[in-house]
């Protein structure tokens, strides 16, 4: 019933009691597994092979970007070739918590793009503090669809992001109190143009918040974004799904 486009499931803290993890996804229909290392992924490809609800992505992270060297990167393009990732990412740019190597970033960052390119599968996007140049770099690199991943931005931004071909993805943010943006923009994405997501095992939605994510509770969010939308429940899940299967035709 419920999607989630972006989880870390295969990370050492959730893959440690991964079968509780799996048993409480019974409502789940569609799961990106995240993968940031080539543990990460080969982990994701064993629970890829026993259930076919699972999609894995695996790319570079933007604040990895001062050990990934070209080996990481025909490594990468291994996989690429032998079909074995379905979406790259997640990539981007993250200035939030070190601006020392943002030149580093934006390189990693173009040659992932290139690569997604070169492979077509679609990419997914981190984007922290970092939003002009991320915008700059994937309008004129990016020609495969694009998913905005955890969007936390104004709207305006995301109006931005919207003329890309894109897909705006949401995530626990939304269901906090303090929330900001994300309410505004949840009511101005359009429909089809929306995901949704956990980020497990970081950002747990409310009313679990400060407890360990989980993709069961990519409930919370959807059903934060049908309050919001008023749309009915099932019909919003049916569509999310349709878009989340979109990127992979
Ligand atoms: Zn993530």
């Amino acid at each position: 019933m419920y999607t989630d486009s972006h989880c870390h499931i295969t990370c050492d803290q959730l893959y440690s009691h991964i079968d509780e993890v799996l048993e409480n996804m019974d409502a789940i229909s569609s799961c990106l597994i995240m993968c940031t290392n080539e543990e990460e992924f080969l982990r994701a490809e064993k629970l890829k092979e026993k259930d076919s609800r699972f999609k894995i992505a695996f790319g570079w992270f933007p604040g990895d970007a001062k050990e990934i060297d070209e080996k990481k990167l025909m490594l990468l393009e291994s996989y690429l070739q032998q079909q074995r990732v379905d979406v790259l990412g997640e990539i981007g740019l993250d200035y939030y918590w070190d601006t020392s190597f943002n030149d580093l970033q934006k390189e990693l960052f173009v040659k992932q793009i290139e690569l997604a390119n070169q492979y077509n599968v679609p990419i997914s996007i981190h984007m922290r503090e970092a939003t002009k140049d991320c915008l700059d770099i994937l309008t004129k690199y990016a020609k495969t669809k694009i998913i905005f991943h955890c969007f936390s931005g104004s709207t305006e931004t995301m109006k931005e992001c919207l003329r890309l071909d894109s897909l705006i993805s949401f995530a626990g943010p939304i269901t906090f109190k303090n929330a900001k943006h994300g309410p505004d923009c949840v009511k101005e994405c359009p429909l089809e143009r929306m995901l949704t997501e956990t980020d497990s095992p970081y950002l747990t939605p409310v009313p679990y918040r400060g407890k360990e994510n989980q993709p069961k509770y990519v409930e919370f969010v959807t059903k934060k974004i049908s309050e919001l939308k008023e749309i009915e429940l099932e019909t919003l899940c049916e569509q999310i799904e349709t878009n989340f299967l979109s990127l992979f035709n």
